[in-house]
């Protein structure tokens, strides 16, 4: 879908036809298993054009390995072969080149960790996935970033995470399927007294077992839509529950800057929060308009006044590459502005357009891929050159462009939490509605993970299932 952005592929079963009669694009791939390889094949056959692609793996390479690993490596193989098929059609490269996936660390790290130099990781990077030179280096500053961060985690530790699925208004591009305030005011108070029964829930087992909670991370939805009372009860709810000593960060997002009270940072300050995220996504008000934020530039600017006052907080601000009616120019303005405001993390997203999103942008026009690949080299640069280093990066299905998104930070302001979930680090005990609990297994076997509903009404629901699921963490940990 990288090479092919836009298009509904069809899988037919049918013979098909002669090339030359064809003026349709079609792909045929075959898998063929001899004495000493495995060779994927693809014929892309483009009208009466026809491009071949091959990829190989010898026997001994799959020697002791199990079936999901072949599975795993055939797949790349076939990938590798229709990638390489494609770009003999003149295709453009993109620039994470054959790689797909979401996390192009996990395939990084290791080499690290196994005595590869980085200018050698890098090296195979661009050798084996074909990934630019710029995003193999990229990967590499986050790589190291994880190998810092992991050597100063212990066996125990693992990270928190409470989802609020409430917003004051519903953005276009949004896939958190987070309910609106406007709508739901009145589904706040079951639905926190739901979270409390999770929260203690999940605390016996934390405390059951001997695990450090290191990091504590609130998102949603907009936690900050809570009011400033609801919050402090849930801090309250939050030290009750589990042994907080060994806590090194507490984020709590507050994404919309028309939630952010200075009530609300005085409890936050309280409450020992060390990181806030307020995030203008463009600081363009009628990009902001079109994306359905009921705020302006302004109202961004004031929030991160407020926040600053009232408290010693590391503070993220998100922005994303390929918003409607955005372009190249109000994209760099709005990232200078964001860094004139001097916040310690910089996020640059790119947009991805998820089935589920409210996203029908009509007349509005998206920027193309050329153009965001414009907006985020600017970014790079521009952080790069300030100071900010990118310590974690991720991509998602349907980007733009088959870009990323990237977590810069100042030295010292990395937020473990971000680290630990994209890298798998160590577990997320999740609680709240659309929260993903994963347990991770140190030696690297297959980990475990346990997802709640995304609406209140449903977490509310199902909330003696979730409670009752949670032995499993138990389970998992004997094991
Ligand atoms: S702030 Fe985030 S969670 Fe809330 S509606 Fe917008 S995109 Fe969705």
């Amino acid at each position: 879908m990288t090479l092919f952005p836009g298009e509904k592929p069809e899988y037919s079963t049918e013979q098909p036809p002669a090339a030359s009669d064809s003026t349709e694009r079609r792909l045929e791939v075959s898998l063929s298993e001899k004495e000493k390889y495995v060779t994927a094949g693809c014929l892309y056959c483009d009208g009466s054009n026809r491009f071949h692609g091959k990829a190989a793996a010898s026997w001994e390479l799959l020697d002791g390995m199990d079936e999901v690993q072949r599975t795993s490596l055939f797949s790349q193989l076939l990938k590798t072969a229709i990638y390489r098929a494609v770009l003999r059609s003149g295709r453009e490269r993109p620039v994470w080149g054959a790689l797909t996936g979401v996390r192009p660390g996990k395939l990084m790290t290791p080499m690290l960790q196994k005595g590869f130099t980085g200018a050698q990781a890098v090296r195979q990077f661009e050798r084996t996935y074909d990934v630019s030179h710029e995003r193999a280096l990229l990967c590499l500053e986050t790589a190291r970033q994880t190998l810092r961060c992991e050597a100063e985690l212990g066996e125990k530790d693992i990270c928190l995470y409470i989802g609020i699925p409430f917003c004051p208004t519903r953005c276009a591009y949004c896939s958190f399927v987070s309910q609106s305030v406007e709508k739901s005011m009145g589904m706040i108070p079951p639905f926190l007294d739901a979270l409390y029964r999770e929260i203690d829930a999940v605390s016996q087992q934390v405390d059951r077992l001997g695990l450090r909670v290191v990091s504590v991370y609130m998102g949603g939805g907009t936690p900050t839509t809570l009011s400033a009372v609801q919050m402090e009860e849930l801090f309250r709810h939050l030290r009750g529950g589990f042994e907080l000593d060994a806590l090194r960060e507490i984020t709590v997002e507050a994404g919309r800057p028309d939630t952010i009270t200075e009530e609300k940072v005085l409890t936050m300050s309280q409450n020992g929060v060390t990181r806030v995220s307020v995030n203008p996504q463009s600081m363009t008000d009628s990009v902001l308009e079109a994306i359905g934020r009921r705020h302006s530039a302004e109202d961004i600017r004031r929030a991160l006044r407020m926040v600053r006052e009232g408290g010693n907080f590391s503070v993220n601000m998100d922005l994303i590459a390929g918003l409607p009616t955005d372009s190249r120019e109000s994209f760099c303005c709005s990232l200078d502005e964001v860094m004139a405001l001097e916040p310690e993390n910089i996020t640059v997203h790119t947009l991805s357009i998820k089935r589920g999103a409210r996203l029908h942008f009509g007349e509005k026009t998206l920027p193309g891929p050329a153009e965001v690949a414009d907006m985020l080299d600017y970014a790079n640069a521009r952080l790069s050159a300030a100071g900010f280093s990118p310590y974690y990066l991720y991509r998602q299905k349907n980007m733009s462009g088959g870009f990323e998104n990237i977590g810069w930070s100042r030295p010292g302001h990395e937020n473990i939490y971000n680290i630990c979930i994209m890298e798998e680090l160590r577990s997320i005990l999740a609680m709240g509605a659309g929260g993903s609990t994963k347990l991770i297994r140190p030696d690297g076997g297959r980990n475990a993970r346990m997802v709640a509903p995304k609406y209140p009404t449903e977490y509310i629901e199902a909330i003696d299932r979730l409670c009752t699921e949670k032995e499993k963490i138990t389970a998992f940990y004997q094991q």
